[in-house]
Parts: structure tokens; C-alpha cells; sequence
């Protein structure tokens, strides 16, 4: 998977997830779900940097299936997930509360 992909997800990620783009820790930890490279991550965090945050992503919904695995954000087992369809491709799963928007 190339750097390029990475980015778009990891910036979709954040789109989606925080209405406050300020939020340096929440952003890296959601940057980091997606990579474990630090240049990647501080890609990620300039990338969505440019967004404003009003524009805060409606674009990507979550898409509900059957899993068999660990939620994405904190690793508890799930049967059912979540997951974004982002322009780098698909992220998941996510369980049922951590697919919830944080609130800034
Ligand atoms: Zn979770």
C-alpha cells in the first residue's frame, strides 16, 4: 500500500472523527491507527490541517458489517463493525462506540 493511501485515510480519519482539528493528541492518536511511520503521521496531521473544520467530513459514512476481530480503536473483540470508506480505501473495524464522533 503506498504512502499516498495512507494519507488520504489517515486524513479522512480525522475528517470524520474530530470537529476540532486543534486537538493535536486526538489527531495523532488517530494518525497513528493508521500508520506506525512518524513522517507519515505528521503528513497526516498537515493534510487535514488544511481543511477547515466547517467542513467537517459528512462525506465518509460508516458501513456496518460482520467481523471477526478487534475494534480498530481499543481493541476489544467484536462480531459486528464499522467501517470507513475513505478515497485510500477502506478502515475498520470499529465497534459501536468508537465509530461515535469525538465531541470537541
Ligand atoms: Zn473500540
Amino acid at each position: 500500500m503506498g504512502d499516498e493511501s495512507e494519507i488520504e485515510k489517515g486524513v479522512a480519519l480525522l475528517r470524520y472523527f474530530l470537529d476540532d482539528r486543534e486537538d493535536k493528541k486526538a489527531a495523532l492518536d488517530l494518525a497513528e491507527l493508521v500508520t506506525g511511520r512518524p513522517d507519515l503521521q505528521r503528513e497526516i496531521l498537515r493534510a487535514a490541517g488544511r481543511y477547515r473544520p466547517v467542513e467537517s467530513s459528512r462525506d465518509v459514512s460508516p458501513v456496518e458489517r460482520e467481523v471477526e476481530g478487534s475494534c480498530l480503536r481499543c481493541g476489544r473483540q467484536i462480531s459486528r463493525g464499522y467501517f470507513l470508506d475513505t478515497p485510500g480505501g477502506e478502515i475498520g473495524p470499529f465497534g459501536s462506540t468508537c465509530i461515535e464522533r469525538v465531541k470537541s
